[in-house]
């Protein structure tokens, strides 16, 4: 069948593929994992529907063989194989997932066990490898067939033999170099280091021969002897113990379940055994996905029933408030014909949805408590849906997220809570009060915070939209109410505040002159005394803020 070329667009990414996509080669390993992994789901996505098909656990596993003096590292499976025509389209090009193929063929809703959905993993074996042969059978067909590349110019492509379906992939380790040593990857240590680091949890075995020693009877030595042994546990990740587990193991299973290309910034891991049980793991990201403000953004939680996934995104599960979490929720009380019948569970999972509230809600309070710093980053990349939170539904949810809003302080000169706030104000201080601008350069400069702040009163800045809309919502915090310093009446005892008639009939001209000038623009012009070093400020006429009638005056009717 001869030499085929890449196609033009393939070469060129995969030489980006192999140089430069990956910042750890031994990732090549996890790819070719879950490719073999997907391979034997979906011989049990077939099973499914094919009355002719039945799936024996038992009988699916996938398995790593190293040959030091070859210099060769196979990884076999038993599951799906490929046909020729697969071979070629598949792995022929580049960016080409016959896996998200096979989902969206399939309809299957629940395949989300499937990993691959890119088209560009198999190629990280070029990381380590010269040549690459692949030798696949398909389910189904007599026939076998080798795929075999070198790289970038090409690949063959021709008929084989194989005694079972599946496939067989050898790797050609590369030469070991100054920097680079290849040979690590035919160490038994390291490949079960690798296969555990990324792919514990993949369900079925991964079969390895392992060196181990055992004494002797006659001679009482230790003698080494060879066996099979299945190297991965896995037990999905959240179903295991909490002290069995390293942030590591939870940052490995946040990345291989691509809910962000970061780190999580703190994980959540629930055994509930209430009314409702159900484990979770959640985790709340440390970068704001890119579209999380847009209608793009949408929030859910996979949930499953017993380790079976039955829902990719539900939505059911999160707040809004919340809706930057990320992870899965697992129970046993549910049924699996939930994903069509959902009505009929709505109590468990509102149950469960509430349950989840409340401990994501802890979670960020201890937090708060415990690593402020980190807790500054969350609420840097998530405070203002929190606020939104504060806003919407009517106020439904302030409660439960007020202690959570951080404001920048004119005190502390840093983020502060309310608590914080209420906490320091002096006994004669009434309210809470804010000032509202477009940066914390620019409310500095308000002449309106002057008076506040030079009777020693802490102000908040309010620097978002939303901020003023979130706190009017509260109305107040610990029985102290919000004000606005651009308000009319600060609540401030202060004699000088009050002028007196002498000097307002002083002015009286000057007075009635500017109102003339600023008709319709201004209500009232007067004397004030809470201005320190500006000559002039403009103060809000009832309960709404200049900034805030700003907004309320930009929003389209
Ligand atoms: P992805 O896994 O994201 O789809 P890959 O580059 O890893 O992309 O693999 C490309 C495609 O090749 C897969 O979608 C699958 O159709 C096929 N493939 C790769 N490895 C195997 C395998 N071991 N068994 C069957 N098909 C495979
Ligand atoms: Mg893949």
């Amino acid at each position: 069948m001869g030499k085929r070329k890449f196609k033009a667009e393939s070469k060129r990414l995969l030489e980006l593929m192999i140089n430069s996509i990956y910042s750890q080669r031994e990732v090549f390993l996890r790819e070719l994992i879950s490719n073999a992994s997907d391979a034997i789901d979906k011989i049990y996505y077939k099973a499914l529907t094919d009355e002719n098909l039945t799936f024996n656990q038992s009988d699916y596993y996938i398995k790593i063989e190293a040959d030091k003096e070859a210099r060769t590292l196979k990884i076999t499976d038993t599951g799906i194989g490929m046909t020729q025509e697969e071979l070629e389209k598949n792995l022929g090009t580049i960016a080409k997932s016959g896996s998200l193929s096979f989902k969206n063929e399939n309809e299957i809703k629940d395949g989300h066990d499937i990993i691959g959905q890119f088209g560009v993993g198999f190629y990280a074996a070029f990381m380590v490898a010269d040549v690459v042969t692949v030798v696949s059978r398909a389910l189904g067909s007599e026939k076998a067939f080798k795929w075999e590349s070198k790289g970038t110019d090409g690949y063959t492509l021709e008929a084989a033999s194989k005694d079972s379906v599946g496939t067989e992939i050898t790797l050609k380790l590369k030469a070991n170099t100054e920097d680079e040593n290849y040979d690590e990857y035919l160490e038994e240590y390291r490949l079960k280091e690798i296969v555990k680091k990324y792919s514990d949890f993949i369900r079925y075995p991964i079969k390895m021969e392992v060196t181990k020693s055992k004494k002797d009877d006659d001679s009482d030595e230790y003698i080494d002897y060879k066996e099979e042994e299945t190297i991965n546990s896995m037990v999905p990740i959240w179903k295991k113990n909490k002290s069995e587990l390293s942030d590591e193991d939870y940052e490995n299973f946040y990345r291989e379940k691509r809910y962000g290309f970061d780190k999580p910034l703190k994980h959540i891991h629930l055994s509930v055994d209430g009314t409702i049980r159900y484990n979770a793991l959640l985790f709340i990201p440390e970068n704001r996905p890119f579209d999380y403000y847009s209608q793009d953004y949408e929030k859910g939680l996979e949930l499953y029933s017993n380790g079976v996934l039955i829902m990719e995104k539900c939505g059911d599960l999160i707040p809004d408030h919340f809706s930057f979490v990320k992870g899965l929720v697992d129970s046993e009380d549910l049924s699996l014909n939930i994903s069509r019948e959902m009505l009929q569970h709505d109590r468990q999972l509102k149950l469960i949805a509430k349950n989840i509230n409340k401990k994501i809600k802890q979670q960020l309070i201890n937090l708060q408590r415990d690593d402020r710093e980190k807790y500054e980053k969350f609420f840097q990349a998530f405070g203002r849906q929190l606020k939104f939170g504060v806003y919407n539904e009517f106020g439904a949810n302030k409660d439960t997220l007020k202690d959570l809003l951080l404001f920048y302080s004119s005190k502390e000169k840093k983020l502060v809570t309310l608590a914080e706030y209420v906490s320091r104000m002096p006994e004669d201080q009434k309210y809470i009060y804010y000032a509202t601008g477009d940066s914390i350069d620019r409310i500095d400069k308000l002449p309106q915070t002057e008076l506040v702040a030079d009777k020693g009163y802490e102000i908040l800045y309010f620097t978002e939209e939303i901020d003023e809309f979130a706190i009017r919502m509260l109305m107040s915090y610990e029985e102290k109410e919000f004000k606005s310093v651009s308000s009319q009446d600060l609540g401030i005892d202060s004699e000088d505040d009050k002028t007196t008639e002498e000097e307002t009939t002083e002015y009286k001209e000057l007075f009635e002159y500017m109102k003339e000038k600023l008709a319709g623009k201004v209500k009232e012009v007067r004397l004030s005394k809470r201005l320190r070093s500006h000559p002039v400020c403009l103060t809000a006429d009832g309960e709404i803020s200049i900034e805030m009638e700003k907004v309320i005056n930009a929003m389209p009717d």
